[in-house]
């Protein structure tokens, strides 16, 4: 069985902001568990070339995007075949070694923040599109196939529908893992509304065929591998429904004084009957930072900018957008713009798109919060935000999936003290999501960086469920150790009222 990050949370973690975290481990010899047996057996796995022990080239993989956090991992490896993933988890399963799978590392909450004992399984050569089945509305393809090359790879007639602003370079495994979604998704939904089948290898190294259609009967054991954070194990080819492409799409740029009014309009759309395929949201600062990006012509003077998108049979769009120009003007928009053709629409969404990137204009470092509330508190949470934003002293910048009420908050600070106090703010405003009902994440996931507010949303019989599930796949706890749950807990520990680990009694692990 494998301890020390289950149980010891961020042991080997350099949190980057923290002067007491611990450094990770620097120099050329690998971390004692990598032992010469383990690496002979990885290099039989994927060759001399994909296997990497350099220093320098195994810190290039110490963090994912959420940059306060970084371990450099033991090893990292690069198969390229599913069956070269196969033999390396069977190795790491063989030698008790934990592992960690990365796709694109786009990830922001630091799940893929490898173990410093341990093997990073980078998956960026597995990039085949397998099969294209329109008739059946269906692609297969490896997981290190970015999810703009899925669209790309059923174009001009089908699409992908989930499409994460970081859809050029993340991978669809992260996806899958992250059940990631994307502006599209308040009309389509999210990535697991979109996996019919997945072949995985789990934590053994056996290797298994999750779903497929079919629909199965039995345990939606498929539903469950969607959004583990690769706990469960390592997705090595995944089977994607697509759709095809909507015969017209609208695209409507509202501006308003505030966000309030912005998000007046939004709950007011829905409440029409009006399903956009994406409402999105961008309040002042970040409108300051897209435009000084991208130079797309969205308005300074405004407080707060409004994306709609309608998509589906012309005469429908039209009347959609009508209705949306309404409630707009009704709402007191300072100005409605309807894209007037494609080169329109790609300008407006090239500036949504590239808003996390923008920040950058307006300060070094930021830190991407992730929280959902339901649709009509929006306005609440958004006040609440400004208030603490005040309080902290810190610029706050909101851009949004508001159809989803997802908010990111993208707060900004400068320096190892600011940093500190970003963190505070930021979960703060978790809490500010959790009270007015929603959730502490909306699409990006636990990780290593949220683990600690699980216990805000979840009782410990929830949090014992949880821990049974990921056991029964994981019971030797390999597969991405030390993310998602919060509380030092090992397979077969009894469930129910919290009794302190062994561990901890000895001061090694701490509970949050
Ligand atoms: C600028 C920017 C914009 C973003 N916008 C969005 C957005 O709009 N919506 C959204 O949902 N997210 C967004 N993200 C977050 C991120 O892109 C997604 O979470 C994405 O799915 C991560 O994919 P990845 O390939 O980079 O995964 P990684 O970061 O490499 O890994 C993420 C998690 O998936 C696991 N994993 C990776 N591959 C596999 C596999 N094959 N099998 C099992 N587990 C695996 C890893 O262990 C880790 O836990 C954004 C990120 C950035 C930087």
């Amino acid at each position: 069985m494998y301890e020390s990050p289950l149980v010891a949370d961020d042991a080997g973690v350099n949190k980057r902001r923290s002067s007491q975290a611990l450094a990770p481990a620097r120099g050329d010899t690998l971390h004692g568990v990598v032992s010469p047996a383990l690496l002979a057996d990885l290099r039989r796995a994927c060759g001399e070339d994909g296997v990497i022990t350099g220093e320098a080239q195994r810190r290039t993989y110490e963090s994912d995007g959420l940059l306060q956090y970084a371990v450099t991992p033991g090893v990292v490896v690069l198969p390229a075949t599913a069956e070269e993933v196969r033999d390396v988890v069977r190795a790491c399963h063989g030698a008790g070694v934990p592992f960690v799978a990365r796709g694109s590392g786009t990830g922001l909450s630091g799940g893929a923040l490898p173990v410093a004992e341990g093997v990073l399984i980078a998956l960026s050569r597995l990039r085949r599109v397998l099969e294209v089945d329109l008739a059946d509305q269906r692609v297969v393809v490896e997981p290190g196939v970015t999810n703009l090359d899925v669209s790309r790879a059923v174009a001009p007639t089908h699409f992908f529908p989930p499409d994460p602003s970081s859809q050029v370079v993340c991978s669809i495994g992260g996806n899958v893992a992250e059940n990631s979604g994307g502006a599209h998704c308040f009309k389509y939904g999210f990535t697991t509304n979109y996996v019919t089948g997945l072949e995985v290898v789990l934590p053994d190294g056996e290797v298994v065929a999750l779903g497929g259609e079919p629909d199965r009967p039995g345990y939606d054991l498929l539903g469950a591998f969607v959004g583990s954070e690769g706990t469960l194990g390592v997705a090595t080819r995944i089977t994607l429904r697509v759709i095809p492409v909507p015969a017209a799409v609208r695209t409507l740029l509202a501006f308003f004084e505030g966000t309030e009014a912005a998000g007046r309009v939004v709950s007011d759309i829905v409440g029409a009957g009006v399903t956009p395929s994406a409402i999105e949201m961008m309040d002042r600062l970040a409108i300051e930072a897209t435009e000084d990006a991208t130079q797309a012509g969205y308005r300074r003077d405004a407080g707060a900018a409004l994306l709609v998108e309608l998509d589906g049979p012309q005469a429908e769009c039209d009347a959609c957008l009508e209705k949306v120009t309404a409630l707009c003007e009704r709402h007191g928009a300072m100005e409605v713009r309807v894209a007037r053709d494609e080169a329109e629409r790609e300008r407006v969404w090239r500036a949504r798109k590239a808003a996390f990137a923008a920040m950058g204009r307006i300060s070094p470092t930021y830190y991407v919060q992730d929280g959902v509330v339901p649709r009509t508190r929006l306005p609440e949470v958004l006040a609440r935000i400004e208030e603490l934003a005040g309080e902290y002293g810190l610029p706050v910048a909101n851009v949004f999936h508001a159809g989803d009420g997802n908010l990111h908050p993208l707060v900004c600070f400068r320096g190892p003290e600011e940093a500190v106090r970003a963190e505070e703010l930021a979960g703060l405003i978790l809490e500010a999501c959790v009270d007015a009902g929603g959730s502490i994440t909306g699409e990006h996931g636990i990780g290593v960086d949220k683990k600690r507010h699980m216990p805000r949303l979840f009782g410990e019989p929830d949090l014992a469920a949880f821990q049974h599930l990921r056991c029964a796949f994981d019971p030797d706890g390999l597969a991405n150790p030390g993310k998602v749950m919060p509380t030092p807990r090992l397979c077969g520990e009894v469930p129910g009222p919290y009794r302190q680990h062994p561990l901890e009694q000895q001061g090694i692990a701490e509970r949050f």
